[in-house]
């Protein structure tokens, strides 16, 4: 471009110059002659004039001829002119003394003539020289001309196409990037400004290319990684954005809800749960705690048991303060073998208990005949003996008891006889089967009952079973000689039966722990399950009612359960 236009700007130059340069030329040689001769030959005119007035008006005419003298002898220009017009000066210098000399008139006469024959040559010399100037100056401008033109029309012919065709194969190679293409290159390959472009051009789109092929093939191996890291995985696992949209599903759990791969990605999961049970038991309740209800699943030929787990999914976006939830993720973990040895165990537990419970009736039998004399007399030792293993086979009894109560409640066996029960009788009877023990560490146990309560919906059985157990373990941490209140009062429409004693209590970490099957605060009573708390939580809770504990160390525990009235 610089040099098409650089070109173009030294042709108009020379062009110029050369031009410039012959009119000064011609200009000189003009000017030599009106300077040079022109003037010789006007003095020369006003010279003979005046001669030829000498008779008429002697004095102006030799004044007018002295003038023009003097100016033609400043004037010399031409070869031989000076002599001539010395010659002319002297021939005048004698007219002056004798004027009317006509020989010395036409001498004077004849150097004017030569003179001005001398000047006239010398302009026909001068005129051909200026127009020989005129023909080198045309041929020279014309030469000079031709050439600007040419080299101008080959610029106008192609200085446009340079322009314009790199910025054409640079459009369309933009064009290519945009639309992601970047194995696009251009080819101009000048020492110019397009050189450089196009250089930078492809630097840049060989830079994006690797961007996008090193991030494309991250990406790819990764979400691949991913895919296959979730397909491998035992546990049903479906991922779902934060408009329900279900993103991925793996292999188990396709299997479970019996669809495909492609009815299931990009749907919404609450369009699929209208056709499909199990998708809506996934996605509905997902405040629940799942480890509470197991899901009954029937997966692999046989029925499976999984625990449902719902994440959800937040990122904080990069430079931002809020996170914001992008999805859910829904597991299943399989939880059938361990619920397969539960059972296991729960059977185990149940048959065991159901065999040992007979036995140890019959030692109780035969023990209560070994105390009365009909078999025979004993004394105070043999006594002794036989009220320790009473205690023992008691303790037994209970024990077997308790796991037989909690292996019904977990095969779900349990039969509830819920019917209008007397408040008054459940609290009767309970007190009544723990007299004993009370008594044997003098431990007074008082009812505070409102009066008029209305009965209850109750398994009425059950109920004292768990209010035994209540007074059982108030007895089992209270010291001798201590109080143990029942109350019996109507909150809304529930009574509430509280057993309240001034035993060591619970410290606050286990108090909702106590609850739980198999659990004993650390340094209790061992020769207890850690399970009638447990069955007495299950027995309540079926009976829609409620338990509870409040109790502070070394003053005593409130146990209570709330049952609806009738
Ligand atoms: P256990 O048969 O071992 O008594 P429970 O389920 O009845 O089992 O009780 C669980 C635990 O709760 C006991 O080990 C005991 O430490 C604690 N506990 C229950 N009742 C009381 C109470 N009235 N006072 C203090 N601790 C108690």
């Amino acid at each position: 471009m610089n040099l098409g236009v650089g070109l173009l700007f030294l042709l108009i130059i020379i062009l110029t110059l050369v031009s410039a340069f012959y009119i000064f030329l011609i200009k000189k040689d003009t000017g030599n002659i009106l300077k040079a001769n022109y003037n010789t030959l006007e003095y020369s005119r006003n010279m003979l004039l005046s001669l030829d007035e000498i008779s008429i008006n002697e004095n102006k005419s030799i004044a007018i001829f002295e003038l023009n003298l003097k100016k033609q002898t400043t004037n010399i220009t031409e070869v031989d002119e000076d002599i001539v017009t010395k010659k002319l000066a002297s021939n005048f210098n004698v007219l002056k003394q004798n004027r009317n000399d006509e020989k010395i008139k036409a001498e004077i006469r004849q150097n004017i003539f030569e003179i001005m024959k001398l000047n006239m040559n010398a302009i026909k010399i001068k005129s051909d020289i200026a127009k020989q100037t005129a023909e080198t100056a045309n041929l020279w401008i014309a030469f000079v001309g031709t050439l600007c033109f040419l080299i101008a029309f080959n610029l106008l012919i192609n200085l446009p196409n340079n322009i314009a065709n790199p910025i054409k194969e640079l459009t369309a190679s933009i064009k290519e990037i945009a639309n992601k293409n970047y194995s696009e290159r251009v080819h101009f390959w000048h020492h110019n400004e397009f050189g450089d472009l196009a250089k930078s051009f492809n630097t840049m789109a060989q830079k994006l290319q690797e961007y996008h092929n090193s991030n494309l093939y991250k990406l790819s191996f990764e979400k691949k990684r991913l895919e296959t890291l979730i397909n491998n995985m035992h546990d049903p696992i479906i991922g779902l954005d934060n408009q329900g949209v279900i993103l991925f599903i793996n292999d188990q759990a396709l299997k479970i809800v019996g669809m495909k791969q492609e009815d299931v990605i990009g749907k919404l999961a609450t369009t699929l749960a209208v056709t499909n049970d199990l998708m809506k038991s996934l996605i509905i309740n997902e405040l629940e705690s799942p480890k509470a209800h197991p899901m009954k699943i029937y997966a692999d030929g046989k029925e499976s048991y999984f625990e449902k787990e719902i994440v959800n999914i937040t990122i904080k976006p990069t430079g931002e303060e809020q996170s914001i939830d992008i999805g859910n993720v829904i597991i299943l973990r399989n939880i059938t073998v361990f619920k397969e040895l539960d059972f296991a165990k729960t059977n185990f537990i149940a048959t065991v208990s159901h065999e040992l419970k007979t036995p140890i009736a019959s030692i109780k039998m035969s023990l209560q005949l070994l105390e009365s004399d009909s078999t025979g007399t004993i004394n105070e030792d043999q006594k002794q003996l036989i009220g320790s293993i009473k205690e023992d086979s008691q303790r037994l009894l209970k024990i077997t008891g308790e796991l037989l109560e909690l292996s019904q409640l977990e095969t779900g066996n349990i039969q509830l006889n819920i019917e209008k029960s007397s408040p008054y009788e459940i609290v009767r009877y309970a007190t009544e089967a723990i007299k004993t023990k009370a008594e044997q560490k003098q431990i007074e146990i008082s009812l505070e009952a409102e009066n008029n309560l209305p009965n209850v919906k109750a398994d009425p059985e059950k109920t004292s079973w768990v209010l035994i157990n209540f007074l059982t373990n108030a007895i089992t941490y209270s010291s001798e000689n201590s109080k143990i209140i029942v109350r019996l009062k109507l909150t809304e429409k529930q009574i509430t039966f509280q057993v309240i004693d001034t035993g060591k209590g619970i410290d606050s970490r286990y108090k909702t722990k106590v609850f739980d099957k198999y659990f004993q605060i650390p340094g209790s009573n061992k020769s207890g399950t850690g399970l009638g708390l447990a069955i007495s939580k299950e027995f309540i809770e079926a009976q829609n009612g409620s338990i509870n504990v409040e109790s502070e160390l070394g003053i005593g525990s409130t146990f209570s359960i709330n049952l609806n009235i009738v």
